[in-house]
């Protein structure tokens, strides 16, 4: 029996909660609210903000290893906890680069990885750099806490950019130099793959998926990606690349854009499961979170084959403000054949809010009726 800490009590944690029955591993968890969707599948909360490193004190003394599903921690903070010799898996040293977007970017420059051309906006002097080296658009990006989109602008010209960046020093003068530019790239498709490693350095991977954003928040993952085996070499290559250079041990989930001409950039690295490995809770033979939870107890890793020939998922977003549990809606979405619907148990709903998802498994026949199928599951969970 093992128990295992985990900063960050949403849905990624609450989705531990079958493979911590499975495998035996009691769940503790930080998390600011007991409405929090994992509260109701942990053995024990700690009730704290994700980034009150004296409540991670308190964690510590209640479990064998602290994980992550949020990574918006006091990393200073949580050092001196290190020190003291509580077990962070993934290791800080591994978080560290990434928690910030433009030291994560240089992170995955200096190894070699393919990323967006990119600077970091600091004073007055880079509005003459973005006239010199940058072509509109542009996608300006808070250097941290952003997610789902929030903090992530797409900007056409210069003055749409010194009319953000004027509002937001406004606002909050402090955030001078919070902000990363970079080049926007015209994708063909975003795809993204989930890697595990483990304690003694195994490194495993899923399926490449397809993901599609709406005004920057994920809407659908199809898996596998149509994409050739070439390219999920490649991909398969950067995760691993990337998973050895940072000692992982754990789940990561790793963004990335087709260009039209077939090359592959990394937009962002998640330093936890993610939204796009959903569809493994029903679709492969290990869950990403079962295999996060095997990686940080020291397990050696599950398999990750599809058990079918493909899947599609589908996030239910709020789209109003509101407290319903959508029962029908969520009974028509469970008549679909082969449908899984996970409801994340959040009281409240709010436009954009992820409040569940659904996965489809696919059969050889439908593999190309993905799209027809997302469709049917948004027009169920949209309608009026
Ligand atoms: P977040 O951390 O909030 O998820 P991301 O950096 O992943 O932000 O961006 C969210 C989405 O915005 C991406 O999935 C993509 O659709 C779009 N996006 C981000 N960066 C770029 C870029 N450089 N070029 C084109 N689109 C981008």
């Amino acid at each position: 029996m093992k128990r295992v800490g985990v900063i960050g009590g949403g849905q990624l944690a609450a989705m531990m909660g079958g493979a911590a029955k499975k495998l035996g591993v009691e769940l503790v968890v930080q998390t600011p609210s007991k409405d929090d969707p994992s509260v109701a599948i942990a053995q024990d909360s700690v009730f704290a903000a994700v980034d009150d490193a004296k409540a991670t004190a308190v964690l510590a003394t209640k479990c064998d290893v602290i994980t992550f599903e949020n990574e918006f921690v006091n990393i200073e903070a949580l050092s001196a906890l290190a020190r003291q010799g509580v077990c962070f898996f993934p290791r800080l040293e591994a978080l560290t680069p990434l928690l910030d977007k433009y030291h994560q970017r240089c992170y995955l420059r200096d190894l070699g990885l393919p990323v967006p051309e990119f600077f970091a906006l600091g004073e007055d002097g880079d509005m003459g750099k973005v006239e010199r080296e940058m072509s509109f658009p542009i996608v300006l990006k808070a250097r941290r806490h952003g997610y789902d989109g929030q903090g992530t602008f797409i900007l056409k010209n210069l003055d749409s950019l010194k009319e953000k960046l004027e509002y937001t020093y406004t606002k909050s003068p402090s955030s001078q130099d919070l902000f990363l530019v970079e080049e926007f790239i015209p994708f063909e498709r975003e795809l993204a793959i989930i890697a595990a490693r483990s304690v003694s350095g195994e490194v495993v991977s899923y399926p490449v998926v397809e993901t599609q954003q709406e005004e920057q928040v994920c809407r659908r993952v199809i898996a596998p990606a149509n994409i050739t085996p070439e390219l999920t070499a490649e991909i398969q290559n950067i995760a691993c690349t990337l998973l050895n250079s940072l000692e992982v041990v754990g789940v990561f989930g790793i963004e990335l854009f087709l260009t039209p001409d077939g090359k592959v950039l990394v937009n962002e690295i998640a330093p936890r499961t993610h939204n796009s490995g959903h569809f493994s809770l029903d679709a492969c033979e290990t869950s990403q979170f079962e295999q996060h939870l095997r990686a940080v107890c020291g397990l050696s890793l599950g398999k990750t084959a599809l058990i079918c020939p493909g899947a599609v998922m589908v996030n239910l977003l709020g789209f109003e403000n509101s407290h319903s549990d959508y029962m029908t809606k969520r009974q028509q979405l469970a008549k679909i054949p082969h449908a899984h619907v996970h409801w994340y148990g959040k009281t409240e709903s709010r436009p954009g809010r992820k409040l569940g998802h659904v996965t489809v498994l696919l059969d050889n026949q439908q593999l190309n009726s993905s799209s027809a199928i997302a469709h049917t599951l948004e027009s169920i969970w949209y309608s009026s």
